[in-house]
C-alpha cells in the first residue's frame, strides 16, 4: 500500500495513471498533478471509470517552482514521485524530492531550455545528495531509455560473458493518417532528432550529420524499414555501466515524407529555439510549432500498426561469439483501447509504472541516483510480460549490423 505522485498530464502521464490504477495493491493512493488541472481531471475521470480505483486525486502544480512542489509533496506525502512532465523540470523536481526525502523516477534526462543538449551530467551530480538523504532516484525509466537498458542488463546477466556491440533499434511502423505529427511532445522530439547523430566506438564518440547514415533493417512482423543513426540518451549510461562495449549505436526509423517535413521545418527556421520578435512579443519558433502540430495525445484514435523496439547485441559466451536480439512489439490500436492513447505513450508509461512498482516493493533499492541497467532486470522483465509489453528473444540470429 503506497502513495504515488504522478507529475505531468500528457500522453505518457495518462498511461502511467491507468497502469498505476490497475495495480491498486501497490498504488493504493494516486495524485496526478500537472500545469493544467483540467487535463488531470479528465484523465482521473476516465481512469476511475475504467479501473474503479478508489483513491485518485488531482492537483495543479508548476513543476518549475520548487516551493510549490515541496508544498504539494508535503501535503500528499507520497512514497515516490513519478515525473512524466518535460525534461526541463527534472532538476526542480529532484530538488523538491531532496527537500522532502521522497524517491524520484523519470523517463527522460534533463535538458536546459536554451540549449538542445541532453546528457546525464546534471542529474548524476545529485548522486551524493540523494545518497546522504537516504533516497533513490531512478533515471530514464520509459522504453528508450528504460526498457532498452533493462534488455541490455538482462542480456549481460543471462546470455553473455561480455557484450561488445550494441545496436538499439526503434521502429514506429504505425500510421496515424496525419501529414506530419510527432509521437511524443513535439518540442522535445524535434530537438532530439534534428541534432547531429552520435555513436560510441572504441572509447570515443563519433559525430555525424543528422540522418546521414541509413540502413534498411528488418523488424519482426513488420519487415524492412529505413533506419537512421541518431544519438539517444541511454547510450551515454550504457557505455559507462558496460565498459566491455566496443560500439553502441541507436537506430530510429523515419519515413521519407516525415524527413521531408522535418527538413522544411528546419530550413524555414521553425525548429529554432532562440526567441524571435513577432508583433512586439518574444516567440520561440519551436514552441509555436508545437502549438499548431497535432497533440500526440490525440493521435490514438485512428492509429494502426505497431512499434517495435529492441536491442541487437553481439558478444562472447563461453569463449564463442554469440548474437542476441530482444524486442517488444506494441500495437497502437490495443494501446488506445486500453488507455485512450497510442503506443509511443503506452510503451513509455508502462515501464515508468513498473519502475515505480519495483521501488515501492523494495525489488529495486539503493541510496543515490541510478540508471535502470544498474538494477536487477529480472523482476522488471516479469512485470513487462504481465503489464502489457511482452518481450521476445532470439539467439544466434543474423543481426544485419
Ligand atoms: P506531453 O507534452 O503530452 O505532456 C507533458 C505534460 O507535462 C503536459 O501535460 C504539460 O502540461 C505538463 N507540463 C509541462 N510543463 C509543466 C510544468 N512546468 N509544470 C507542470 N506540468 C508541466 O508529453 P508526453 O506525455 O508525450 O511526454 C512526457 C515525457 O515523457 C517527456 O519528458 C518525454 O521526453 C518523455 N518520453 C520518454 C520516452 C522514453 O521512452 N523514455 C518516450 C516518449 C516520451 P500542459 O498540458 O499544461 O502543457
Amino acid at each position: 500500500m503506497s502513495k504515488a505522485l504522478i507529475i505531468g498530464a500528457g500522453g505518457v502521464g495518462r498511461v502511467v495513471a491507468y497502469k498505476c490504477a490497475q495495480n491498486p495493491e501497490v498504488f493504493s493512493d494516486i495524485l496526478l498533478a500537472s500545469r493544467t488541472k483540467s487535463k488531470c481531471d479528465e484523465i482521473a475521470a476516465a481512469v476511475k471509470r475504467d479501473t474503479g480505483h478508489k483513491s485518485f486525486e488531482t492537483a495543479a502544480v508548476d513543476a518549475e517552482n520548487v516551493p510549490e512542489l515541496v508544498a504539494l509533496i508535503r501535503s500528499f506525502q507520497p512514497d515516490i514521485v513519478i515525473h512524466v512532465a518535460l525534461p526541463y523540470q527534472d532538476l526542480t523536481i529532484m530538488d523538491a524530492c531532496l527537500e522532502t526525502g521522497v524517491n524520484y523516477l523519470d523517463t527522460a534526462n534533463y535538458e536546459p531550455k536554451d540549449v538542445a543538449k541532453f546528457e546525464y551530467s546534471w542529474q548524476w551530480a545529485y548522486q551524493e545528495r540523494f545518497a546522504e538523504r537516504g533516497i533513490m532516484a531512478v533515471l530514464g525509466c520509459g522504453f528508450d531509455p528504460g526498457v532498452t537498458n533493462v534488455f541490455t542488463a538482462h542480456a549481460v546477466k543471462h546470455h553473455f560473458d561480455e557484450i561488445h556491440y550494441l545496436d538499439i533499434v526503434d521502429a514506429n511502423a504505425g500510421s496515424h493518417g496525419k501529414a506530419f505529427a510527432t509521437n511524443f511532445n513535439p518540442e522535445i522530439n524535434i530537438r532530439e532528432i534534428t541534432q547531429n547523430g552520435r555513436y560510441y566506438e572504441n572509447g570515443t564518440w563519433v559525430e555525424i550529420p543528422p540522418h546521414s547514415v541509413m540502413k534498411a533493417l528488418n523488424y519482426p512482423e513488420i519487415g524492412p524499414k529505413n533506419s537512421y543513426i541518431i544519438f539517444h540518451e541511454e547510450l551515454e549510461s550504457l557505455v559507462k555501466h558496460f565498459p566491455t562495449l566496443k560500439r553502441a549505436r541507436f537506430w530510429m526509423t523515419f519515413g521519407d515524407e516525415y524527413l521531408t517535413h522535418l527538413r522544411v521545418i528546419q530550413n524555414i527556421g521553425m525548429a529554432g529555439i532562440e526567441p524571435v520578435k513577432f508583433k512586439g512579443m518574444d516567440i520561440v519558433p519551436l514552441e509555436f510549432l508545437k502549438a499548431v502540430l497535432p497533440d500526440p495525445g490525440d493521435l490514438g484514435e485512428n492509429y494502426s500498426g505497431f512499434t517495435s523496439i529492441g536491442c541487437r547485441i553481439r558478444g562472447i559466451k563461453d569463449g564463442k561469439e554469440r548474437t542476441y536480439y530482444i524486442w517488444n512489439n506494441c500495437s497502437h490500436p490495443d494501446a488506445f483501447k486500453e488507455t485512450g492513447t497510442q503506443a509511443v505513450s503506452y510503451t513509455t508509461g508502462v515501464p515508468a509504472m513498473i519502475g515505480a512498482m519495483m521501488v515501492l516493493q523494495g525489488k529495486w533499492s539503493g541510496k543515490g541516483v541510478f540508471n535502470v541497467e544498474q538494477l536487477n532486470p529480472d523482476p522488471f522483465m516479469t512485470e513487462l510480460n504481465r503489464c502489457g509489453l511482452p518481450w521476445h528473444e532470439a539467439l544466434d540470429v543474423d543481426l544485419e549490423l
